[in-house]
């Protein structure tokens, strides 16, 4: 499962909610305590780790609160012999 990371402009956000039904992990509500600069309570992530970098927030938000990183997969050969810098291919 891919991973990512939500950046969330808090000062944006007029607390609609609307990305706390969309998000596949769950992970996005409603701050309880805390008010943005417009006197709203803003989007927060309540487990960061489980955001896969779906970017379903970022396409609902309607005042761009969001930006949304996804971590490379990265893939590496079982087996494979390290590659040598400069070694002439045989
Ligand atoms: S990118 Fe996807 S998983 Fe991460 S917070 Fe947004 S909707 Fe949830
Ligand atoms: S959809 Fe956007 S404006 Fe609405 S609560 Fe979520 S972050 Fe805030």
């Amino acid at each position: 499962m891919a991973k990512g990371f939500v950046v969330i402009d808090v000062d944006r956000c007029k607390g609609c909610g609307l990305c706390t039904y969309v998000c596949p992990s769950n992970i996005l509500a409603l701050s309880r305590d805390a008010f943005n600069a417009k006197g709203y309570h803003p989007v927060v992530v309540t487990d960061a780790e489980k955001c896969i970098g779906c970017a379903s927030c970022a396409r609902i938000c309607p005042d761009v609160v969001f930006t949304v990183y996804r971590q490379k997969r990265q893939t590496r050969r079982v087996g494979a012999p390290a590659a040598v810098a400069g070694a002439p291919a045989a």
